[in-house]
């Protein structure tokens, strides 16, 4: 098996395993019918397609507030087939799936909200789901329950409750997905809900709300920060994680621990080879080329700490020494200095002419001379647009470095 395909195969398990349980951030909208289509029209005239575009907007905004990001399938008042809203939505990589739909019945009495999904205990011949939705089930049920729950207790509809469905949308995609139907606009006190902007607006509270009890946003303490956006995608990416209780913790500064860590999920330090610097550095903390104690183990760094394989391995490749006291610190915050250091030292970008020439044009910083041990790691960074300054004269080179930082300068590197 390629590796390639054991990853593809782990992150299926992976997936399979641990589903949309802890969080969700990206949410697909799909505001049911729209163009030629109007959808059903109400006892008071109302046009199905209308109210669930509003309702949609109305979601979008609500989920916005809260953290997500979400996206919509159409986005005007265009017609979308069916498929159409599948396939864009399989290329969102999202995490959920919610249609905004109004409903009928041609006994003009029946009202009440109901959620639709697809559940595999009741599979339809002739609408046989995705696979992916198949084993999805149990997440669509869940979701749907915690939808439903919200948005009756939010505009007191009669609950209708869950309805196993073989709708289009909410079996054939990769995600939990459910198709919402708020109201009957065939039945007048429904209807009269619907032409309501104000029930609108708890409606699409409640599908907010209930869409947040079942996966809350990602990170709930960096929703407002402005590393928000690199520090999701670097998650997304597997290169950074959270601590305990869906937080990041993104002003606490990078332990030394933490950054070896990141470090080798970047790089893989077992795929990398030693390499001694051509001169020494001057700081407590000497990376690079030391001969002699290899075998030495530190005082402070006992087997038993998460943290001890992958100082094994950045000790094989000459990536840092002890201090002198026999101590590595493994809990200490790493400065900006020391992370350009290392960082530019496994990107082997200050051997090359060429950046150091580069480098010479960019406007120096005023406490970073160029005889500081870190100032050539610092300039190489600066001019690949991976590290900034606290200000453009000032880097703050002994400053620890916080968790949103060394997520935002990954960012850049993977943007790269
Ligand atoms: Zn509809």
């Amino acid at each position: 098996m390629t590796l390639l395909k054991r990853l593809i195969l782990f992150t299926f398990l992976f997936t399979l395993a641990f589903p949309y349980q802890a969080f969700a951030y990206k949410v697909v909208l799909d505001a049911g019918h729209g163009g030629s289509d109007p959808g059903a029209i109400g006892v008071n005239g109302l046009r199905e397609k209308d109210v669930n575009w509003d309702i949609t907007q109305k979601v979008r905004d609500e989920l916005t507030a809260l953290g997500y990001e979400v996206v919509l399938t159409r986005k005007d008042d265009s017609y979308w087939a069916l498929a159409q809203r599948v396939e864009f939505t399989n290329a969102q990589q999202a995490d959920l799936f919610v249609s905004i739909h109004a409903n009928a019945h041609p006994d003009g009495k029946t009202n009440g909200s109901m959620v639709l999904y697809y559940d595999n205990a009741y599979p339809q011949e002739d609408y046989p789901a995705s696979e992916t939705m198949k084993q999805l089930t149990p997440y669509s049920k869940d979701l749907a329950q915690h939808v439903l729950n919200s948005l009756v207790a939010a505009v007191g509809t009669k609950n209708l409750g869950l309805v196993p469905s073989a709708v289009y949308v909410a079996r054939m995609g990769t995600i939990p997905s459910i198709l919402v139907e708020t109201a009957f606009l065939s039945q007048s006190s429904d209807a009269a809900l619907l032409a309501s902007d104000a029930v609108r607006a708890k409606m699409a509270k409640g599908i907010a709300n209930g869409i947040a009890a079942y996966a809350p946003p990602l990170f709930t303490d960096t929703l407002t920060h402005w590393a928000r956006e690199a520090i999701v995608r670097m998650q997304n990416k597997g290169v950074i994680e959270g601590m305990a209780a869906n937080l990041f913790e993104p002003d606490r500064a990078l332990t030394r621990a933490e950054f070896l860590t990141l470090m080798d999920r970047v790089f893989t330090f077992s795929e990398m080879k030693a390499s001694c610097e051509p001169s020494g550095t001057v700081t407590s903390l000497v990376y690079g080329c030391q001969a002699g104690a290899a075998e030495q183990s530190y005082k402070d760094l006992p087997t038993s700490h998460w943290a001890s394989p992958v100082f094994a391995k950045a000790k094989k490749l000459n990536l840092l020494q002890g201090y002198s006291d026999g101590t590595i610190r493994p809990n200490q915050p790493i400065t900006r200095g020391e992370v350009a250091y290392l960082f530019d030292h496994l990107l082997q970008l200050s051997a090359t002419a060429n950046s150091r020439q580069q480098a010479a044009q960019l406007p120096s910083f005023d406490d970073v001379p160029s005889t500081l041990w870190s100032a050539k790691a610092i300039y190489a960074l600066q001019n690949k647009g991976l590290i900034n300054g606290i200000t453009n004269t000032s880097f703050k080179p002994d400053q620890t470095i916080t968790r949103a930082e060394i997520a935002a300068l990954l960012n850049r590197y993977y943007v790269k």
